[in-house]
């Protein structure tokens, strides 16, 4: 069986792609099971190197991996380019790793206690095609440095960076078999990292919908489990913000990779009493949103990923009803959709539901109370922004939104170097951080008994 790659940009033919069948998967599970044993007892130092010379080698192909991102995915080319260098970035952070996942010495009666963090063996890391590599990277970069093997299920439509990647390990000096990428439909591959008992864990990123599956999956076997969901997440705009950043810089908060990313800040919450001055200013910023072909470097924003996800993003737009105003953006061949601003009522479908594409609502707000009920009344909890000139009421508005990831006059949400996850349904367990590591191993206490007439 194979799958074929579609240009999302212009529809036509990348590649062919073979889809692993289970018997597939089992044997590359198998040998991911052997290259562990031996990566587990290489010196500590010896792994640090190995991690080093993968990101290296990913260093020196950051344009490759970028020009097969953009083909695949239909990602803007510089921001494919950041992409590959944050895979860089996540592998050069967690190569430090294999010599500082320190356990610890406990004070007992009767002799000495250590813990130790012992890897768990084959991790099963499941993708989705928004984010190809960089959500690729979070999940082998610190599993391989804490000692365990990985494989990688990509999304079946993005599955060509990945796939590459591997062979970057490879050439970098990686073992046989330690990091395979094991490209196939969710339903099979996916699905058999779920139930087949040498795979340890599963780190899933991905709809809540397929997670909340993958998750009742894993109790059979008592699988370790991180996921990480959709969003909803909220950009609220105090009427004390630097209005003008906030309204130039909302549009990038939602649309970037056509906001086909579980940060997006979907529904933006304004001050009434700057609600109308607010839209003004969004406009112009919207319309200035650069759409278009991704080999340009001055583009902002590229096509869909594919046709299914176009007919989906539309069905949430069916007429002009919640229309306030839209940008331009290409008629076809591809799969385009322009930036979109909507204002509905708060309980409508656009307002809760997670649409994943380049539609954001903007809704008023009467007072810091209100915003926080409103930001929160979501099953999702990701991200979020808040825009004031207060600080006191930025931190305060930032520790009662229910999300995992909050930033102060800014949409940043992804550094390598801290947590990322989600609260509620938004997922389980954190991604990146300097822990990362340790969500890939067990604890384990050795007590040695020592004999000596002063110890108990
Ligand atoms: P998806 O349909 O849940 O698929 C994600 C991955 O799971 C794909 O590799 C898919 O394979 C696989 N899969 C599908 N069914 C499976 C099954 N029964 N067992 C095991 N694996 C299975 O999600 P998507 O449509 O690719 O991505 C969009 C969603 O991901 C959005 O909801 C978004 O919010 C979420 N997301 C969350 C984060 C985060 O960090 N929180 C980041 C990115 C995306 P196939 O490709 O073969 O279907
Ligand atoms: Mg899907």
């Amino acid at each position: 069986m194979t799958h074929t790659i579609v240009n999302p940009a212009d529809e036509s033919v990348v590649t062919t792609v073979a889809a692993a069948s289970i018997d597939d998967a089992d044997v590359a599970i198998a040998r991911a099971a052997a290259a562990q044993r031996d990566w587990a007892r290489l010196a500590p130092v010896d792994r640090a190197r190995l991690l080093r010379r993968f990101a290296d080698a990913v260093d020196g192909a950051v344009e490759e991996l970028a020009a097969i991102e953009m083909r695949n995915s239909g990602h803007p080319i510089t921001q494919a380019r950041w992409e590959a260098g944050h895979v860089r970035d996540v592998l050069e952070y967690y190569s430090a790793s294999p010599e500082r996942l320190f356990g610890r010495q406990i004070p007992v009666a009767g002799g000495l206690d250590v813990t130790f963090q012992e890897p768990l063996g084959v991790v099963g890391v499941i993708t989705p095609w928004n984010f190809p590599m960089t959500i690729a990277a979070w999940g082998f970069a610190p599993a391989l440095a804490a000692g365990n093997a990985v494989v990688l299920k990509p999304a079946e439509w993005t599955p060509l960076t990945s796939m590459r990647l591997a062979e970057l390990g490879l050439e970098a000096g990686l073992p046989d078999g330690l990091f395979q990428v094991i490209p196939g439909k969710g339903s099979v591959v996916g699905q058999r990292f779920v139930t087949n008992e040498t795979v340890r864990k599963i780190v899933f990123t991905g709809s809540t919908e397929i997670g909340k599956q993958i998750m009742s999956g894993c109790a059979d076997q008592v699988k370790r489990v991180t996921l990480e969901l959709g969003g909803k997440s909220a950009n609220i705009v105090f009427a004390d913000s630097d209005l003008e950043r906030a309204a130039a810089t909302a549009p990038y908060g939602v649309f970037e990779n056509a906001g086909q990313d579980c940060c997006a800040r979907s529904r933006i919450l304004v001050e009434r009493s700057v609600y109308e001055r607010f839209m003004e200013l969004l406009e112009p910023a919207v319309a200035g949103v650069r759409v278009g072909d991704p080999a340009d470097e001055s583009t902002e924003m590229g096509p869909l990923v594919a046709a299914a996800h176009l007919d989906r993003v539309r069905s949430f737009v069916p007429d002009d009803s919640e229309l306030a105003f839209r940008a331009a953006a290409p008629t076809g061949p591809g799969f385009w959709f322009p930036p979109t601003v909507l204002t509905p009522a708060r309980d409508s479908r656009t307002a809760r539901e997670e649409i994943f594409g380049p539609v954001v609502s903007v809704f008023p707000f009467d007072d810091e109370d209100d915003a926080v009920r409103f930001a929160n009344a979501s099953e999702y909890g990701l991200s979020g922004s808040i825009w004031t000139r207060d600080l006191s009421r930025g931190i305060r508005v930032a520790r009662a939104i229910d999300s995992g990831n909050l930033s102060v006059n800014s949409h940043s949400s992804v550094r390598y170097s801290t947590p990322f996850g989600g609260f509620k349904q938004s997922g389980l367990g954190r991604e990146l951080g300097p822990d990362a590591p340790l969500a890939f191993t067990e604890t384990k206490n050795v007590f040695l008994a020592v004999d000596s007439p002063s110890v108990e």
